[in-house]
C-alpha cells in the first residue's frame, strides 16, 4: 500500500489529498497542517472581515472529520512537519505540545504556501499592527475592530488584498488610508489602468498616498501612529500591513531542495522538486511564465488547486500530465469596479524586451440602449509580427469578469488578436453588444497592425514638443469647454472634411476624442486627404485624463462623516434637494459614455422653460465632475448631486443658476494665466490686472507652475514635504522678492537694478501691486496640479489666494474676452 504525505491542508494541499483518493482507494493518505483549520476559503476572509459574508462557518469548505468521511484523509491539524529527512524518505512533525514524531513516505507533497512580509519598520510589533493569511489572522483583526470602536486604518500595501481589506472595512464604516511605496496600487496592472482605479478611490474618499512608504510605527499617548518616508504622520487605530508575501519554504530548503527566485522551491513541468520522490505546488512554487519564459510565483488559488490534481494524477500514473504554467489571471473588486488582468502587462514586456504593441479602448458593459450599461477600459498588449495576445487587462463596472475570462482563454491557447474578433459570444441587449468589447479590441488591435491607423499613447503626448505637431480634439465644442489636453485646437469630427485648410500637411497630426473612436474616423479622413504622419490616440482623453491628473488622494479627513449611503462626506451633510418650483423632468442617460450624459442633459434643459428642474441619472463616473463643472458655465443651477452605488443623480434647475455670462461681466472679464515667474513678466501681469480691475471689471489670475513663485509668501518653507517637493523647494525662488528677469541678469544684479530703476521712476514694487490687486478685489487662483508636481503647499502662498483646478479657470475664462498666457 503506497504512503502519501501531504504538508499544508489548504488550497493546494487539500485538492491534491482528494484527487489521491480519488484515483487510489487503498492508498494511505496524511495530510499535516500546522493550523486549527483545513480547506479553507482564504479568498473569502476580508469579507467575513467587513461582514459581507456574515456567518463564520461559511468560510470552511471542509473539516477534519468531513475529510475522513468522505475521502478517508488521516488529517493531522495543529500539526507542523519541521524537517524532512531525503536519505530515510521520512518526515518529523511537531505537536502543539512540543512533541515530536516521524512518518515516513513514498511519496511527499509540499503545499505549505506563502507567508506575509513583515520587514523590520521600527515599531512593527505593534499589538494594533495585523496581517492576513489565515483564519485566527482573521478572527484577530474582526474582534479588533468590532470591540476597540475603530475609527480609522491604514493600509500598508495596495495589491489585491490590500484593496479587498480597505473597501471591507471603508464598508464597516471605517476610514481608510492607503499606503502605498509604488507610483500605483496593484501591480500587475499598467499605470494608466491602475489611474482609473486611483480615480475611483477619490470618488470613495479613500485617502492615500503613493510613492511613500512607511519609515516607523509610533506608539504615542493619543494613539498609534504611522510615520511616512515623506515626513507625514497619520494617527490610526488600527494597521493592516498587506505589503505582499514570499514563499514558505524554509522546509524545502533545510531539506535541500533547489530553489528559485525569492527561495520560492523550482519544480519541473510535472511539479516534481529537485528530489523525484517530492512534488510540490500553490504559492510556494516557482515556475517558467509561459509567455516571458521567466521562472515567477503565481499567488493565485486557481492555480493552487488545478496543480493539485495534475500532481496526484502525476503521482499515481506516473508523470502523465505536463504544467504549461500560469498566465496569473487575476480580479478583483475595488468598491464598485472590478479590476482583471491576465498574461503580462506592458511594463513587464518593456522590461523584458519582447516585442509589442499596446492598445487602449473604452466600452460599455452591454448595448447602450439597454438600461444600465456602464463603461469598461480594456487594454490589450500583443506581438505586432503574428498578432499572438501576451496580456490582457480590464477595468470597469460590469461584465469585467467574462471578458477578462475570455481573454485569458485566448491567451492560454496562445491564440491572436483575431481569434478575439472571432469570439462567438452570446449575446442580447441586457448582456453585451452584438460585436462584445472583446471584439472590438482585437477590431482595434488589428486595425493598428494592418496600418490602418497609427496610433499614440498618454505617455507620449504628454512628453511630445506642441511646436512640431497639430494636437486636434475631434469632439464637440460643449465636450472641449469641459476640458481637453493643453495646447489642442478643436475641429469636431462632423467638421473636419469642411476645415481641412486649418491643418497644416506639412506637421506631424495627432488626434483624439473620449475614447477613441471618434478619432479614429477623424484619423481616417486625414489619411485618405493627404495626411501622411497622423496618429490616434489610444484611449483617447478618457486614459489621457485619468493618467495625468493628480493620483494620489491626500490629506482628506477634516471635518468629514460617513453618510447613510456608505460613502464619507467631507463637511455639513447633504440636506435633501430642495422642492421644485416649475414642473420636474426625469431623465436616466445610464449607459451613456462622456459626454452622452452631459449631451442628454444640454438637450433636455434646453426644452425646459426657467425654474424648471431637470433630474439626471448617470452611470458615467465622470459625469459627477462633470455636471459641476457644466452648471457654472451655463448658468444653470445645480441643487444636488448624489452617488447611489454605481449610479450618480443630478437634479439642475434652469437658469436658476448664477446667469454667469450676463451677471459676471457679461463676458468682458479678463483672465490671465501667470505661468512665468520672470520678474518683469510677473510686473506686466500685475499691471495689466490692476489695471483692468480699475475699470470695474472682474480679473481672474490664474497662477500656474513656475507662476506659483510670484505668490509665494516671504519667509514660510514647509518642511515635511517628499523628496521632491525638498528639491523643487531648495532650487525655486522662495517668494517675489526672489525672481529674476527674463532678459539681462548680470550675475543676479538684473532684478536689483530693475527694481532700483522702477523705484527712481516711482512705479510700485510687485509686492505693492500684488497688495493693490487683492484690495482691488482681483481673484487668484493656484493651480492645484501645478502645486502638486512643483511640491508648493498651500501654507506657502500668500493670503487670499484660492486653490483651484483647470474647471476653475476655464469657468472665468468663459465669462472673459481677454484670456492672456504670460
Ligand atoms: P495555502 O492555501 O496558504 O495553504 C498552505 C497551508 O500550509 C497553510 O494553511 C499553512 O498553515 C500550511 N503549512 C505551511 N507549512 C506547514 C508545515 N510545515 N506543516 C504543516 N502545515 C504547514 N487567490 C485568488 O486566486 N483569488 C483571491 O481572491 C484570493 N484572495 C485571497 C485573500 C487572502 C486574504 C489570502 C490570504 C489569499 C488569497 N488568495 C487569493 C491567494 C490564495 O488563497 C492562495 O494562492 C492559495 O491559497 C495558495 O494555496 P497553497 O496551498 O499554496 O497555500
Amino acid at each position: 500500500m503506497a504512503r502519501y504525505l501531504i504538508v499544508g491542508g489548504v488550497a493546494g494541499g487539500a485538492t491534491t489529498a482528494a484527487r489521491l483518493r480519488r484515483l487510489d482507494e487503498h492508498a494511505e493518505i496524511i495530510m499535516f497542517e500546522r493550523g486549527n483549520y483545513i480547506s479553507y476559503a482564504n479568498c473569502g476572509l476580508p469579507y467575513y472581515v467587513g461582514g459581507v459574508i456574515s456567518e463564520r462557518d461559511r468560510l470552511f469548505v471542509q473539516t477534519p472529520e468531513s475529510f475522513k468521511a468522505r475521502l478517508n484523509v488521516d488529517v493531522r491539524i495543529n500539526e507542523e512537519v519541521i524537517a524532512i529527512d531525503r536519505s530515510t524518505k521520512s518526515v518529523s512533525i511537531q505537536k502543539r505540545d512540543g512533541s515530536t514524531y516521524s512518518e515516513s513516505y513514498d511519496k511527499l507533497v509540499l503545499s505549505p504556501g506563502a507567508e506575509p512580509l513583515r520587514p523590520p519598520i521600527p515599531g512593527i510589533q505593534d499589538e494594533e499592527i495585523f496581517t492576513l493569511r489565515n483564519v485566527p489572522d482573521t478572527d484577530r483583526i474582526k474582534d479588533y475592530v468590532d470591540s476597540h470602536n475603530v475609527q480609522h486604518a491604514v493600509i500598508v500595501g495596495a495589491g489585491f488584498i490590500g484593496l479587498e481589506m480597505a473597501e471591507n472595512l471603508h464598508h464597516k464604516g471605517i476610514k481608510v488610508t492607503i499606503v502605498e511605496m509604488a507610483e500605483q496600487v496593484m501591480t500587475p496592472l499598467d499605470y494608466e489602468m491602475a489611474a482609473a482605479v486611483h480615480q475611483h478611490l477619490k470618488t470613495k474618499n479613500v485617502e492615500f498616498y503613493l510613492k511613500d512608504g512607511v519609515s516607523s510605527f509610533v506608539r504615542e499617548k493619543s494613539g498609534l501612529q504611522v510615520r511616512l518616508k515623506s515626513g507625514r504622520s497619520v494617527p490610526t487605530d488600527m494597521v493592516i500591513l498587506s505589503i505582499g508575501v514570499r514563499p514558505d519554504s524554509k522546509l524545502a530548503e533545510d531539506a535541500g531542495l533547489e530553489l528559485g527566485i525569492n527561495k520560492g522551491i523550482r519544480v519541473n513541468e510535472y511539479m516534481q522538486t529537485s528530489d523525484p520522490d517530492i512534488y510540490a505546488l500553490g504559492d510556494a512554487i516557482v515556475f517558467p511564465n509561459p509567455i516571458t519564459n521567466e521562472e515567477c510565483h503565481t499567488y493565485l488559488a486557481g492555480p493552487a488547486n488545478k496543480q493539485g490534481r495534475l500532481v496526484a494524477d502525476n503521482i499515481i500514473n506516473g508523470n502523465v500530465r505536463k504544467y504549461k504554467g500560469s498566465i496569473s489571471t487575476a480580479i478583483a473588486k475595488v468598491f464598485d469596479i472590478t479590476v482583471g488582468a491576465t498574461g503580462v502587462s506592458e511594463k513587464i514586456l518593456r522590461k523584458s524586451g519582447i516585442p509589442y504593441v499596446a492598445s487602449i479602448i473604452h466600452a460599455s458593459s452591454h448595448a447602450g440602449y439597454y438600461p444600465d450599461a456602464l463603461p469598461l477600459t480594456i487594454k490589450i498588449v500583443f506581438n505586432p509580427e503574428n498578432g499572438k495576445l501576451l496580456g490582457g487587462q480590464i477595468v470597469g463596472f460590469d461584465g469585467v469578469d467574462k471578458r477578462i475570462d475570455m481573454l485569458a482563454h485566448i491567451l492560454k491557447h496562445g491564440e491572436t488578436i483575431y481569434d478575439m474578433q472571432e469570439i462567438e459570444h452570446a449575446y442580447a441587449p441586457p448582456f453585451s453588444s452584438a460585436k462584445d468589447p472583446v471584439n472590438m479590441a482585437g477590431l482595434v488591435a488589428e486595425n493598428i497592425v494592418r496600418g490602418m491607423v497609427k496610433i499614440i499613447h498618454w505617455h507620449e503626448i504628454r512628453d511630445l514638443n506642441l511646436k512640431d505637431i497639430t494636437l486636434i480634439d475631434v469632439r464637440t465644442p460643449d465636450e472641449y469647454a469641459l476640458g481637453s489636453i493643453e495646447g489642442s485646437v478643436n475641429i469636431d469630427v462632423d467638421q473636419l472634411r469642411s476645415r481641412l485648410d486649418e491643418i497644416p500637411k506639412n506637421k506631424k497630426v495627432i488626434v483624439f476624442c473620449g475614447t477613441g473612436l471618434r478619432s479614429y474616423f477623424a484619423a481616417r479622413i486625414l489619411m485618405q486627404n493627404g495626411y501622411e504622419d497622423v496618429q490616434n490616440l489610444s484611449g483617447g482623453y478618457i486614459t489621457y485624463e485619468y493618467a495625468t491628473q493628480k493620483q494620489s488622494n491626500e490629506d482628506i479627513f477634516h471635518g468629514d462623516y460617513i453618510g447613510k449611503d456608505d460613502h464619507i462626506y467631507q463637511g455639513k451633510e447633504a440636506g435633501p434637494a430642495p422642492a421644485a418650483g416649475g414642473k420636474t423632468v426625469e431623465v436616466d442617460a445610464s449607459g451613456l459614455q462622456c459626454p452622452g450624459p452631459i449631451m442628454r442633459l444640454k438637450n433636455e434643459i434646453d426644452r425646459l422653460s426657467d425654474g424648471d428642474q431637470l433630474k439626471i441619472t448617470a452611470s458615467d463616473p465622470g459625469f459627477a465632475k462633470d455636471v459641476p463643472a457644466w452648471c457654472n458655465m451655463t448658468g444653470n443651477k445645480l441643487l444636488q448631486v448624489t452617488t447611489e452605488g454605481k449610479k450618480i443623480s443630478a437634479v439642475v434647475q434652469k437658469g436658476g443658476g448664477k446667469a454667469l455670462s450676463a451677471e459676471d461681466g457679461g463676458g468682458k472679464n479678463k483672465t490671465l494665466i501667470v505661468f512665468s515667474d520672470d520678474l518683469d513678466r510677473a510686473l506686466a501681469s500685475f499691471v495689466i490686472a490692476n489695471g483692468a480691475a480699475s475699470t470695474g471689471k472682474k480679473v481672474t489670475m490664474f497662477f500656474t507652475f513656475w507662476g506659483l513663485n510670484v505668490i509665494k509668501k516671504r519667509g514660510v518653507a514647509k518642511t515635511d514635504k517628499d523628496l521632491m517637493g525638498k528639491m523643487f523647494g531648495m532650487m525655486l525662488p522662495k517668494s517675489s522678492q526672489g525672481l529674476g528677469l527674463s532678459k539681462i541678469n548680470f550675475a543676479g544684479m538684473g532684478p536689483v537694478l530693475m527694481r532700483k530703476r522702477m523705484k527712481d521712476k516711482n512705479v510700485d514694487s510687485l509686492e505693492m501691486m500684488i497688495m493693490q490687486a487683492k484690495q482691488a478685489g482681483v481673484q487668484m487662483i493656484a493651480c492645484q496640479m501645478s502645486m502638486d508636481i512643483m511640491g508648493v503647499d498651500a501654507s506657502e502662498l500668500i493670503d487670499g489666494v484660492s486653490i483651484g483646478g483647470v474647471a476653475s479657470y476655464l469657468e472665468e475664462a468663459e465669462q472673459s474676452n481677454l484670456n492672456l498666457f504670460i
